[in-house]
């Protein structure tokens, strides 16, 4: 999900190269997904750009069934699709959280229900979350984001739990900071006080996040599940 830009590009990239066929999600960016098809396809992949905003549960369920209905199986799906509306806990209005809950907390859930009943007929799945080293240590002026990121990680663990008698495996990739376009709207000040916290003294690549998610997906990572691996350069340990 949400694939457009960002990480989410990378990942399709990544997973087209890997030989997966890739269903690029998005949501209002319709030309930016296709341009990701475009260069999966043309370096020889296979990748279909779908709208779906994922918040919404009765969309997610009529996305599924028709990517089910058209390709007869879904193998791995990454919950990649997140939002930021940053700001101090005592000024944060509501609307400020709901949206940011909406996408990053209830979006997951929506695709996890959809996909959980398909993966479990064909006794294989791979499930991978985008999580945030926010949802595991906190951030000031990011209350409602860590908040969701850390609910991530709690729908990991339980579906980890739930659908592992199933063959399918649930995990959760927790980047620090990464360049794409969420992390470009920090001021220079931000920028430079996050980097003097990142040991390995430079922000992430999107590549480097789509190389956790691609190795979790693959057959290598047959018997790892219900874990969070963070990709932050060691900014969180
Ligand atoms: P980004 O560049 O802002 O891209 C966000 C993507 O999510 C876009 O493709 C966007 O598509 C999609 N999206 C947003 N709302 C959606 C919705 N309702 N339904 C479907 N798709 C939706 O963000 P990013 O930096 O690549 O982040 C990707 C993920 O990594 C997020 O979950 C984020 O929280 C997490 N993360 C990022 C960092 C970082 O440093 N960048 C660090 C930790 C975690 P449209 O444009 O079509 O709406």
């Amino acid at each position: 999900t949400g694939a457009s830009r960002g990480i989410g590009r990378q990942i399709a990239i990544s997973m087209a190269k890997e030989g997966a066929v890739v269903i690029v999600n998005y949501n209002g960016s319709a030309a930016k997904a296709e341009d990701v098809v475009k260069e999966i396809t043309e370096a020889g992949g296979q990748a279909e750009a779908v709208q779906c905003n994922v918040s919404d549960y009765s969309a997610a369920e009529v996305f599924l069934k028709d990517i089910i209905s058209r390709y007869k199986r879904i193998d791995i799906l990454v919950n990649n699709a997140g939002i930021t509306k940053d700001g101090l806990l005592a000024r944060m209005s509501e609307a400020q959280f709901d949206a940011v809950a909406s996408v990053n907390f209830k979006g997951v859930f929506n695709m996890c229900r959809h996909v959980s009943g398909v993966m479990m007929r064909q006794k294989h799945g791979r499930i991978i979350n985008i999580s945030s080293v926010a949802g595991l240590y906190g951030n000031p002026g990011q209350f409602n984001y860590s908040a969701t990121k850390a609910g991530v990680v709690g729908m990991t663990l339980s579906a980890a739990k739930e659908l592992g008698p199933r063959n399918i495996t649930v995990n959760a990739v927790a980047p620090g900071f990464i360049e794409t376009p969420m992390t470009a709207v920090l001021t220079e000040t931000q920028r430079e006080a996050a980097l003097a916290t990142v040991p390995l003294g430079r922000y992430g690549k999107p590549e480097e996040v789509a190389a956790a998610v691609a190795f979790l997906a693959s057959d290598d990572a047959a018997y790892i599940s219900g874990q969070v691996i963070v990709v932050d350069g060691a900014m969180s340990m």
